[in-house]
């Protein structure tokens, strides 16, 4: 039985605390909406008119309130899962397979993930095939959805199998120091990841080819070799087949590092404005922003993984959740249950760093180009192919946002390109 105290106390203020503020926000950001989402911004007009606007607006509410309710559905569960005394009956019939303590391991973390899986497949269907299909984006039939679905769930069984293994391994047979070399192990596998994802992973799910169109390419490497980088590693990517959206990002690791430009950027956009686009991106690569985020990340991890290893014998842990005795997989369980809400309040320590390093690349854009008017345009009609959200709330923006806000960051382009003052 769940054991009402201190420890259990603390963690439903922290919790609750999280679904308020999550729900205040998502509130803030739906009223600031209503309240100004009829009037175009001045550096959008032009661009964006009242009907598209009308759109944006709508697209941007329907979605937050369907987020709202995937979250409050996922936190319910999640308390139910914990609280109801489910998982001490797993774990004991668990412990009467009488498995090694590896396999017991994985069971265990199997149970939640398995449930989660299968009943976030509502929402996903929902959102994919209703949300995103009323405003024009979703273009993906319900055959590739259910092979997407299967290869997600194959790749997450064979990675997170393989991780947590290890993992449970280092826990098992390193009693004293496995908090060390699990804090390695997650560093490294994030590292790997980063390396194989282009080459390995994305490719099971899209096509990438390099750039088709010949000025284009012709344009990127010539701006490649101005940055001082190897001109390879441009790729388009058929993201067409499964929605409208437009997008770039730059990703990879030493020799995988790569640029991939979406087929549906290139359809829309002039040359000029994907090279602003394509500059902002080697901005990010040249400022090695991926490694500096990873540092920062691994370095709040390296903290956690000790705080687990002070924690993973403390008998009212187990006790306050309905455990009868330690058993270290539902400590790793129970710790990282109580952790989470609590990283959810630094939240904007990440978006800022982010925000930053997306005015660094911006900065690098212009410095590269001698001019922001075609990042600026590039942004206008991203904001416009996407439905953006043109006014968040300042607090919202603040606490989530890994970009700064597009009306902010358009009118900081046009600034800095204004009457020829640019500052190089
Ligand atoms: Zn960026």
């Amino acid at each position: 039985m769940v054991q009402w105290n201190m420890i259990l106390g603390i963690f439903l203020v922290i919790f609750c605390l999280r679904i308020i503020l999550r729900f205040t926000l998502t509130q803030l950001n739906i009223r600031q909406v209503c309240k100004k989402g009829h009037i175009v911004p001045a550096v959008f007009r032009g661009i964006i008119d009242d009907e598209t606007l009308g759109h944006m607006s709508d697209y941007t509410v329907d979605s937050s309130r369907f987020t709202s309710v995937t979250t409050i559905f996922g936190d319910v569960l999640f308390l139910i899962i914990l609280l109801s005394g489910i998982l001490p009956w797993y774990t004991r019939h668990i412990a009467d397979i009488h498995w090694h303590f590896i396999p017991s391991g994985l069971l265990f973390m199997a149970g939640p993930a398995v449930i989660g899986f299968i009943l976030d497949i509502p929402f996903d269907i929902y959102g994919t095939f209703v949300i995103e299909k009323r405003y024009g984006f979703s273009t993906i039939t319900a055959k590739l959805w259910i092979t997407d679905l299967l290869k997600n769930l194959i790749l997450s069984i064979v990675l997170t199998g393989l991780l947590l293994s290890a993992f449970l391994a280092l826990v098992y047979y390193a009693e004293r120091t496995w908090w060390f070399w699990g804090w390695l192990l997650f560093a490294l596998f994030q590292l790997v990841m980063l390396w194989i994802y282009p080459i390995l992973i994305a490719p099971l799910f899209n096509t990438y080819e390099p750039v088709k169109n010949e000025e284009l390419r012709e344009k990127i490497v010539d701006l490649m070799a101005e940055a001082g980088l190897r001109a390879k590693g441009v790729f388009q990517v058929d993201s067409g087949k499964r929605s409208r959206h437009t997008n770039a990002y730059f990703t990879g690791f030493g020799k995988t590092k790569r640029v991939v430009l979406f087929d549906t950027l290139i359809a829309s956009h002039s040359i000029d404005e994907i090279l602003s686009v394509f500059a902002h991106e080697i901005g990010h690569w040249k400022k090695k922003h991926i490694i500096k985020q990873l540092i920062a990340i691994e370095t709040v991890s390296f903290f956690l993984f000790y705080i687990a290893y002070r924690l993973i014998d403390w008998a009212p842990l187990y006790h306050t959740f309905g455990f009868d005795r330690i058993t270290p997989y539902v400590g790793i369980f129970l710790i990282s249950a109580y952790l989470k809400p609590v990283s959810f309040f630094f939240r904007p320590l990440l978006s800022s760093l982010s925000r930053k390093y997306e005015r660094e690349a911006d900065d690098y854009s212009l410095s590269l180009i001698g001019t922001t008017a075609h990042l600026a345009d590039a942004l206008k009609r991203l904001a416009k192919d996407n439905l953006a959200n043109l006014y968040p709330h300042p607090l919202y923006a603040w606490f989530y946002y890994s970009h700064p806000p597009l009306t902010e960051r358009v009118s900081y382009l046009e600034r800095r390109n204004g009457k020829g003052n640019v500052d190089l």
